[in-house]
């Protein structure tokens, strides 16, 4: 059991979860390291009350040693390659060893659209994304609002959605309803097509009684800055005063050569104990491809979303394999694909998706009707993640664990 070293390469949500769940289990000759490249981590769940004016920037970020257990040493510097075969990280600066590896890099965005403010082109996938859109936001008055899924996949499948209804009802708060237009436009079908046909429908509902015009399947040719058009593949145009947009997300560059890819770029596991085909090399969260039953589109086969759910149940569960296997025990823990997803609808009210998403033959998820309790919910997740380690963290944590048990939702921590 001595000298074994577990390297987890990102530190956001599942790289976090992994790290403190590895400490908790393991004796300390048993070493954890955490490769980072950001000191300060934000919650990306926030960036929607940030864009509107509901959270102030510093609260939304902490750094990333006060949610990381002691024990775990964490190297703020970028991995620049993983070797399978030595089993060693290259860094910045060094090479590190591994015995086990948990690849949590998360999913990059690609930089088209990111830094076109002085074109009306905004995001909110960023933490200064959104804080720029905020600034903007608080200003129009007048003029179209576009929000455009530039392609597939993204991370958290009902962001844009829930972007679109908060920035009406910001819109609508300022008093500019009348001379400010919303719309969404995407490559999908419906809104969130792996949660099936009902729960978009609800979706679909909101966004019409908020006044956001919803148009799908509509998928980007191109942006012309100098008139401000959009013009999509089947001939559609659009013109827009304010374009915000859910930029391509492709896999982070450290993936590039590690041979641990698809034809996709992202990384294939198996589904259920998130192995890559590399010995003692797992993959959680964004980085990941993982097929589930149904199709979003004819053709194309549905994949898991790219979200913190996910990421931080596949942390547990692997974690729990490693640790096992470390200790000389059988791990009986599989990720089996069950998430949820409180979707933020405004005027503090969200909705809550949830279900199977390895449901036969398509995913199984529902949704409970708009409620302040969701709301609450999320707010109360939020305080819990970005609390520091000790005493107010674990109190949040009893809270939502208690709560999910009232409701009957089974909530793993
Ligand atoms: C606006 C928005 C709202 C969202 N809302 C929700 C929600 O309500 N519910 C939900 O479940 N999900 C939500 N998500 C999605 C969620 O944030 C992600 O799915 C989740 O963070 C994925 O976790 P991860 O650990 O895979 O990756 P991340 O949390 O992105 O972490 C990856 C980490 O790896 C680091 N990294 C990458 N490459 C390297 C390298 N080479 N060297 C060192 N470090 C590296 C990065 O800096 C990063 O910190 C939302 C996302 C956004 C943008």
């Amino acid at each position: 059991m001595t000298g074994k070293n577990i390297v987890i390469l990102g530190g956001g949500i599942g790289g976090i979860v992994a790290a403190n769940e590895l400490r908790k289990k393991l004796p300390k000759n048993i070493k954890i390291t955490l490769i980072e490249k950001n000191s300060t981590h934000s919650f990306a769940a926030s960036y929607l009350w940030l864009m509107v004016d509901q959270r102030k920037a510093d609260k939304i970020t902490a750094p990333l040693n006060t949610l990381v257990s002691e024990g775990v040493d964490i190297i703020y510097e970028e991995a620049k390659s993983i070797d399978i075969s030595s089993k060693l990280i290259q860094t910045e600066n060094q090479k590190i060893d591994y015995d086990y590896l948990i690849i949590a890099a998360g999913a990059k965005l690609e930089s088209k659209f990111l830094n076109m403010l002085d074109q009306d082109i905004h995001n909110f996938f960023t933490f200064e994304g959104a804080r720029k859109l905020r600034d903007k936001l608080n200003q129009i008055e007048s003029g179209e609002i576009v929000l455009l899924i530039e392609a597939m996949p993204y991370k958290c499948p009902g962001a844009p959605y829930e972007a679109a209804m908060l920035i009406a009802d910001h819109i609508a708060k300022r008093g500019f309803n009348e001379s400010v237009k919303v719309s969404l436009y995407t490559p999908e079908p419906q809104p969130l097509p792996v949660a099936g046909p009902e729960l978009g429908n609800s979706v679909s509902q909101i966004l019409e009684s908020k006044n956001v015009r919803l148009y799908t399947d509509h998928q980007l040719t191109e942006v012309s800055e100098r008139d401000k058009r959009i013009i999509f593949q089947n001939g559609a145009e659009q013109k827009y005063d304010l374009l915000i947009v859910v930029p391509k997300h492709v896999p982070p560059e450290v993936i590039g050569n590690s041979g641990l890819a698809d034809e996709s770029n992202w990384v294939p596991v198996d589904k259920n104990s998130l192995r890559t085909n590399a010995e003692n090399v797992y993959a959680i969260g964004d980085v990941t491809s993982i097929t589930i039953p149904g199709k979003w589109k004819p053709g194309k086969p549905m994949k898991l979303p790219k979200a913190g759910v996910f990421a931080h149940s596949q942390a547990l569960t692997v974690s729990d394999i490693i640790a096992s296997e470390i200790l000389g025990k059988e791990s009986k823990e599989i990720f089996c694909g069950d998430g949820f997803c409180m979707l933020e609808a405004g005027e503090d009210l969200a909705g809550f998706a949830y279900g199977d998403f390895f449901g036969e033959p398509n995913p199984k998820v529902k949704m409970k009707k708009l409620g302040k309790l969701w709301h609450l919910g999320k707010v109360l997740f939020e305080k819990w993640w970005l609390a520091p380690i000790g005493f107010t963290k674990s109190f949040y944590r009893m809270v939502l664990i208690l709560g999910g048990k009232l409701l009957g939702i089974p909530i793993k921590l």
